[in-house]
């Protein structure tokens, strides 16, 4: 049985989630890769372990994560928790999400009412939870009417099955006036969760804008561009390495100039004495709009290399200058 750290709340720091009473920390974890069933529940104990240790208390899921089997995040998570964790529940921000398809004929995909409310309910069996602390609308969906599908998530949380309601994948004006409808029914928008890492800054063209404006809290996903933000493809791309299974990390993230910028950028993190990786994240958070940086993670020890992030949170003007100048190369 693994004994939780006394001393857990230590080291890590906690930003408000826009204008709400929930803080979270400044890095989380997500569950999208490594939690299915690929990976050992050793390894998968280790990281969550690592994790809550080290105050990490948010923990992010869908309902499609776990890989081969959609939902085998979610059930090897509750069975972690039940094992190891159950007496934490109430220092944990667990969050969950629907918008991807997970299960067949219409009404297992996209925004209706009835797909969100029903995937709820076998994301809170699969965990075995009572409720969970945010639940997304994972994409925005173009043909279902806005008002149904915040409307559904707005009952949820009348319901008691979640406390908080989150957007991801939202652009500029959906998020607008999803918050605005949210706003309306009395059940605020906690957090918006969107991409956004040194390679993919489409975020900073209005949405931290927007979400600041409105008092929603932001939580970007990538934050390492799957990896990519790493010294670990320094010297290629290593066998075991995410870029080594998935063609869409190596088209969207591995051009030349990409990886040229890479390289450039470990210098500059190594002049900083830190890692690339936990410079990436750094960066992310050196926005006031952000409040925490969703990293994954395929074994505890890259979690314990991120976490040294909180060490060195401040960037001279003169640096932020050069890595924009990298980045525009
Ligand atoms: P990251 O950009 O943090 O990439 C994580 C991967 O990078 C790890 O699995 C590991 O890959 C590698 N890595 C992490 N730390 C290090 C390190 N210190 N040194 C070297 N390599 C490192 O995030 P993800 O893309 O995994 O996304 C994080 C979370 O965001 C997901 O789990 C999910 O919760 C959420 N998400 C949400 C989406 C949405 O649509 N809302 C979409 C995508 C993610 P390797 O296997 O190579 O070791």
């Amino acid at each position: 049985m693994h004994q939780i750290n006394k001393n857990r709340y230590e080291y890590m720091q906690y930003r408000r989630c826009g204008k709400s009473g929930i803080k979270l920390p400044l890095i989380s974890l997500g569950l999208w890769q490594n939690f299915g069933e690929e990976a050992t529940v050793e390894n998968q104990k280790k990281m969550i372990f690592k994790a809550f240790d080290s105050g990490i208390t948010h923990f992010d899921l869908a309902n499609n994560y776990g890989a081969p089997n959609k939902g085998a995040a979610e059930e090897n998570f509750g069975r972690i928790l039940r094992a190891d964790l159950n007496s934490y529940r109430d220092e944990m921000i667990i969050s969950t999400k629907a918008g991807y398809s997970m299960w067949p004929g219409p009404y297992g995909d996209f925004g209706s009412r009835k797909y969100l409310i029903a995937s709820l309910d076998q994301s809170l069996k699969r965990m075995g939870l009572d409720y969970v602390d945010i639940f997304y609308h994972h994409r925005p969906d173009p043909d279902t009417p806005l008002e149904e599908t915040m409307g559904a998530l707005s009952d949820l949380v009348h319901q008691g099955k979640t406390l908080y309601i989150g957007l991801s994948n939202y652009g500029v004006s959906e998020a607008r006036e999803a918050i605005r409808i949210l706003k309306e029914n009395r059940t605020p928008c906690l957090i918006h969760q969107p991409r956004y890492n040194m390679l993919e800054r489409t975020a900073e063209k209005g949405l931290l804008e927007l979400l600041e404006k409105e008092g929603t809290g932001c939580i970007p996903f990538s934050p390492l561009a799957q990896g990519v933000l790493s010294d670990k493809y320094v010297r290629g791309i290593p066998a075991d390495s995410r870029a080594s299974k998935s063609q869409i990390v190596r088209e969207r993230y591995m051009s030349d100039e990409q990886i040229a910028q890479v390289l450039t950028l470990n210098e500059i993190a190594l002049k900083r004495g830190q890692s690339l990786a936990s410079m990436a994240l750094c960066w992310v958070l050196r926005r006031k709009e952000v409040t925490s940086v969703l990293i994954g993670a395929s074994k505890a020890e890259q979690i314990e290399d991120n976490l040294k992030a909180l060490e060195f949170m401040d960037f001279t003007e003169e640096e932020l200058k050069t890595i924009d100048r990298v980045l525009e190369n």
